[in-house]
Order: structure tokens, then sequence, then C-alpha cells
């Protein structure tokens, strides 16, 4: 039997300068907090975490994160939990830092508190982790039993993030609302629990996070650029984190997700953030599902305009092209293809990475001729 679903984290809190006030709103999770920081932030809050902590009667127990949330990273870190009797655990950092903060916090049956230090991924707000688990570090998509408990968002700390992982994350809030109505033709489950599909709330969101991109995106990553926290930037990072999050999380993946995981397997392609590598894939499930040249033409000028790629030159690709385009087709096609409303095939795809290409050098052409 078909339900209708939804996830979310239990509270989402933004604004510039609100690490401040972390251990007032952890307060209720327990004494002792375990924190799994980025190392780059070692320096710059160590210290102050400690100190905001003790002022507020409570503990943390600091470590920092090795970089790979793999079998070897989760168990120093599960033993640290148990031997500092730690009642529930924060990440602060990276995509990364987060679902391995996650991860630990599943195992231990603990509360999780997500502190996400770019709008980058959708990390911060689901339920997913991605794994590199047991000797061989397999990688794996797990579902945790529970969202965050809390995300708590500083918007002066993405602010003075390098302004690439803004990008990016717009590139893969770009995805969502075009992912959610792929899914909803097809009528594919989401990633609520079995059998779970989209509820109208959940498509009210991926459709507001696309047209706050649309709205604000260019003027957010300027501001970003100066470093300073404006109104449309605080809607961007909404988008970003919130919106896109929710919104992937309870409506699906399709076409997007699926050329994103398949550029994942060119060894040019290595440095290409996710979100940016998603966007590339937003041109291509658009193009498949020919929803207008309008449209495309809009989208093609966002992504340039935002410094997203749109050409395969763009994705680090400068040679053999059609043989970079076979084998992301190859590589994507057992992802979330069967959430399109249509067949598709290798070689349509394929033909779509090639096409997404031509036309992204065209747009670039007839842009630059305006300036
Ligand atoms: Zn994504």
């Amino acid at each position: 039997m078909k339900k209708i679903g939804y996830v979310s984290p239990g509270k989402y809190i933004q604004a510039a300068g609100i690490i401040e006030e972390l251990p007032e709103y952890t307060r209720q999770y327990g004494k002792a907090a375990f924190i799994l920081m980025d190392v780059f932030f070692r320096d710059t809050y160590s210290e102050k975490l400690k100190k905001e902590f003790l002022q507020k009667n409570a503990k943390c127990i600091l470590a920092y994160f090795g970089g790979e949330n793999n079998h070897k990273e989760v168990e120093r870190c599960c033993f640290l939990v148990k031997q500092h009797g730690a009642d529930y655990v924060i990440a602060f950092g990276g995509g990364k830092t987060l679902d391995c903060g996650k991860y630990i916090a599943h195992l231990m049956h603990l509360p999780f508190i997500s502190i996400p230090t770019t709008a980058s991924t959708d990390a911060p707000c689901s339920a997913l982790t991605i794994v590199y688990d047991g000797a061989d570090n397999e990688r794996k998509v797990i579902r945790c039993a529970q969202n965050p408990s809390l995300v708590l968002v500083d918007s002066q700390i993405i602010a003075d993030a390098p302004i690439r992982f803004l990008r990016a994350g717009i590139g893969d809030a770009l995805a969502t609302y075009f992912e959610a109505r792929a899914n909803e033709r097809a009528g594919t489950d989401n990633f609520a629990g079995k059998n779970c599909v989209r509820t109208r709330l959940s498509m009210c969101i991926a459709q507001t996070c696309y047209e706050t991109l649309r709205r604000y995106a260019v003027q957010a990553v300027r501001d970003a650029e100066r470093h300073q926290v404006t109104q449309e930037l605080e809607y961007i990072i909404e988008a970003n984190i919130l919106l896109s999050g929710l919104g992937f999380e309870n409506t699906g993946c399709a076409g997007a997700h699926s050329v994103s995981s398949g550029i994942g397997a060119v060894e040019a392609c290595k440095d290409i953030l996710h979100g940016e590598k998603v966007a590339f894939g937003t041109l291509c499930q658009v193009y498949l599902e020919c929803l207008g040249g309008g449209l495309l033409r809009e989208l093609f000028r966002f992504c340039y305009e935002l410094k997203l790629p749109v050409t395969l030159e763009d994705l680090g690709i400068t040679e053999d092209k059609e043989q970079a385009a076979e084998r992301i087709a190859e590589a994507s096609f057992d992802k979330f293809w069967d959430s399109e409303p249509m067949e598709i095939s290798v070689p349509n795809i394929r033909e779509a990475i090639l096409t997404v290409d031509r036309l992204g050098n065209e747009t670039k052409k007839k842009v630059d001729e305006k300036k």
C-alpha cells in the first residue's frame, strides 16, 4: 500500500552569530556534548566553544574529523563518546563531517545536532549518510533512524566560507524541483520510508526552492563574496540547506543526480564538487524531458552566470568528449533513471550530455558577445 510520507529535522535555526548560543540550544539534550569538528575550525572555535559550554555548566568533548566517514573514524569517535559518557553528538563542518557525526549518533542511539559550515550539499537536514563501511571501505548510503534533532546554521560562517561552496549548493538545490516533478509524474517513492510518496507540502517546498534561487541567487552570491549577510543571502542559505534538503528527501532524486553520479566515475572530474555535477545533471535532465527550449535557455544562462558547469570542459573534460560522455552515461545508468516519467537508455543519456555541452558553449558565446 502506498502511503504519503514526510521527514524533517526536529528544529531548524538560522542567523548570523547563532553559534554563540549553541549551549543554550542544546541544553535540553543533556550535560555532555561530543563535538566532531573540521580541523579547519580548530583555532577559531575550540577554546571558544569549551568556554561557552562551561559557562552554561555543561561540558563538551572535542574531536577533529579525520577526513573520511569510514569504519576507522567511526570506531574511534564511538569509543570517545562512550569513554566520556556524551549525551548527544554535534557535527560542525562540511558535508562529510556532518555525515560522520550523524552516523555516530545513529550507532550510539543519541540525538544529533548538525552545524553546517558551508551551504553546499543536502547533508545537514537529512537522515541519509554516505559511509565508507567495513574493512574494504565500500560506499554505502545508510538511512539513520532519525533526522537531526537540531540544525543550527550560522549565516556568517556560511558567508565567510569559500564562495565556490555556496555556488555548488545552488547547483544542488537547482535540481530539487525538477527531480520532484519527475518523481511525481513517475509515481516513485521518496526517502521518507518504504512505499512512501510525496505530500503536497513537499512539492510546495521543491517549487519554493526553485523560485527562491531564480529570484535571489545572483545577488546572494555577490553579497557572500563580500562576506555580507543580507536578506538575499539568508534566503539562499535557507534554499540550499533547508528547502533543498527537505525537498530531495521528501520528493526523491532523478536524472540530475544520476548524471552527477556518472560524472563522479570520470577521473578528470575528481575535483568537481557535488552540486557542480548536479547542476550539469539538471541541464541534461531538463533537456531529456523536453520541458521546452525557453526554460532550458533560462537554466543555461542561470548556471553560466553563477559559474556552474555548463560544458564538459567546465567539468575538467578537455579531450575525448565522446568517450567521457559514454562513460558518464554508463556509470549513471543504475542510479535514479527509474524516477523519470519516460524510458531512458544509455545512448539517450550520452546524446543529452553531448547536446548540453554544445548548448553550453553556444550560451557562453552569446552571453559573452553581449558584454
Ligand atoms: Zn545532492
